[in-house]
């Protein structure tokens, strides 16, 4: 053997797959093709699993989904040109989410460029705008070191996506044995040298005290948490911060589960209250941004004092907070514990702001429970959705992911789903995007094999990648996908006589889709499990069934066109 592995060469697409491996990566997500066909398959011989999609965007968002899930970066592959094209829907979703992502895309032979060769695109040039790096090899040799360096620039301060361009004569250079693992170990062993340890915490306005401080003199403070701080596994520390002061805490979408929503100090149910009368809001690991109305009256008081803490301080310069704090959530949330245990407070239930609070959440739930316990023919959003979110609460622990998107559905899916473990809830996110779903779904089987994926979707959401159906088939994944089928985006056809004018008159409503279509039929036609819905026993029966296979269903569950509002809670905009 020693005599063969001297003779060996290696090519680029063996070598991209072994550095890959060799720095950390287990998944990778895309769409093969010319010239990236060989590097799927090198890589997976090299321990990377291939999950081949039907499109790279939905790839793309399964490989963001992945980063957000694990902390390690997502891997996407794309072919060139058009593939790149495509693959910028997940880097852009990644990069927005602040979660890390590695976008790897074959490209046209170097010495065609400029001439109009095939699938020809200066991807350095179309994904810079959506990357925090982008990088080229130009020869076989650059690999190693490129592939550590752009996977260490995805975790490194602000999490999010940077971008590898291999093009095709590199995939195809070759290299003795020898001087790949050479490259290799040289590339490893730089990574190493240069590896950040993680972010030591800085305060530009003040310290850990002050910002412990502020919360002991508040005489109404807030925790808020966001996605940084579940990507940051802050769940230990941000939970003994709640339990021992007895502050009550926000989530935000994604944040929701960091702190069991079942906890008594979650002001989930009380959240005007809580963000307009807050006297000092921490606000660990989220922007304030539109999610959270940029931090600004009405919606929050104009004298609350907010103390950020936030890996990126471009973020903090930029908001401007009365304490900002430059760190991993979870080390300064640990530190601000620390300081907090040298001169203890805790604000008892019977504390005016708390009991304010506590009493708005029980009584919001009590008026959302009393709607929720009806059981509504044709069915509307909160049946199903409370049938839903028992059937994922009897599953218990590990609690099932849940990925929710579309207008109605995820709007009114976030205040019924109940999430008391973090990271198991993956939605449209900062973009608002939608056809995240089904991506997301096989990230999640993947990175969480040990829990049961429940996608709850829009029929609007569920429809941009629906054709990845076939790849949850294929893998045998345990996911559930249950569309809210409502005939359209919103409802279908809502529009008033004064728009149906004009020579198309007879269109179809830009709105609408071909009425109770038969979503479930697309499942069935792959060998997966398809439901059709209309009675809430009959969804009783479908969720049942279909938790206890762990096999891919798809629970296709007719909803009254008219119920939900248009473009959800986000009217305003619209
Ligand atoms: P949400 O949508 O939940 O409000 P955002 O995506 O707006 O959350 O904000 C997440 C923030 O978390 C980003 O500003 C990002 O820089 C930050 N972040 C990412 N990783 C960490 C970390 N390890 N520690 C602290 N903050 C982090």
């Amino acid at each position: 053997m020693a005599s063969d592995s001297a003779a060996a060469t290696v090519d680029g697409s063996a070598l991209a797959g072994r550095a890959l491996a060799a720095a950390g990566a287990r998944h990778m997500f895309g769409v093969v093709g010319i010239p990236v066909t060989s590097l799927a398959s090198r890589a997976a011989a090299a321990g990377v699993r291939f999950l081949a999609f039907r499109n790279e965007q939905s790839a793309g968002y399964a490989a963001a989904a992945y980063g957000f899930l694990t902390g390690t970066p997502g891997l996407l592959l794309t072919v060139s040109g058009p593939g790149c094209v495509h693959g910028l829907a997940g880097l852009s979703h990644a990069t927005a989410n602040a979660w890390p992502l590695l976008m790897v895309s074959g490209s046209c032979a170097q010495a065609d460029a400029g001439r109009g060769d095939f699938q020809e695109l200066d991807q350095i040039e179309a994904t810079k705008p959506f990357a925090k790096l982008a990088v080229k090899a130009t020869t076989i040799a650059d690999i190693p070191r490129l592939v550590f360096q752009a996977l260490a620039a995805t975790v490194s301060g602000r999490p999010g996506g940077c971008y590898l361009d291999i093009p095709s004569d590199v995939l195809h250079q070759t290299l003795p044995e020898s001087e790949a693992a050479a490259l290799l170990a040289a590339a490893a062993a730089d990574s190493t040298a240069s590896a950040s340890s993680p972010p030591k915490h800085k305060t530009l306005d003040g310290g850990i005290e002050k910002a412990a401080d502020l919360l002991r003199r508040a005489e109404r403070p807030l925790v808020v948490i966001g996605k940084g701080a579940a990507y940051a596994r802050s769940e230990e520390a941000l939970r003994k911060l709640v339990d021992t002061t007895g502050v009550p805490f926000l989530p935000t979408p994604m944040g929701k589960g960091v702190v069991p929503d079942a906890h008594p100090l979650s002001a989930t149910a009380a959240r005007s209250l809580a963000i307009g009368q807050c006297d000092v809001a921490l606000v660990v690991g989220a922007r304030l941004n539109w999610l959270l109305h940029f931090g600004e009256p009405p919606k929050w008081s104009k004298d609350v004092k907010f103390i950020l803490v936030d890996v990126c301080e471009d973020e903090i310069e930029l908001r401007k907070p009365h304490v900002g704090i430059v760190g991993d959530a979870k080390r300064v949330v640990e530190l601000i514990n620390k300081e907090i245990k040298d001169n203890p407070f805790c604000l008892s239930r019977s504390h005016p702001w708390v009991e304010s609070i506590t009493k708005k959440a029980k009584d919001n739930v009590l008026k959302m429970e009393a709607q929720l316990a009806k059981d509504v023919v044709p069915l509307n959003f909160l049946t199903p959705l409370r049938i839903i979110r028992d059937a994922i609460l009897a599953e218990g622990s590990p609690a099932p992911v849940v990925v929710s998107e579309g207008a109605n559905t995820m709007d009114v899916g976030r205040a019924v789903l109940v999430q008391n473990e973090p990271r198991t809830r993956l939605d449209a996110g900062t973009w608002g995007t939608m056809g995240v779903g089904l991506g997301y779904c096989i990230a999640a089987a993947v990175a969480e094999p040990e829990r049961l994926v429940v996608a709850v979707e829009g029929d609007s959401g569920y429809g941009f990648s629906a054709m990845e159906v076939e790849t949850l088939v294929r893998y045998q994944l345990p996911v559930v996908v249950i569309v809210f089928n409502n005939n359209g985006v919103y409802g279908g056809d809502r529009r008033s006589p004064d728009e149906i004018t004009g020579p198309y008159k007879d269109d179809p409503a830009p709105t609408s889709f071909v009425p109770a279509a038969g979503y479930h039929k697309m499942m069935e036609a792959f060998g997966g499990k398809g439901y059709l819905v209309e009675t809430p026993d009959e969804l009783k029966s479908a969720l049942s069934e279909s938790f206890r296979a762990r096999k891919p269903a798809v629970i296709n569950v007719i909803i009254d066109p008219y119920a939900g509002s248009e473009s959800g809670r986000m009217q305003h905009k619209n």
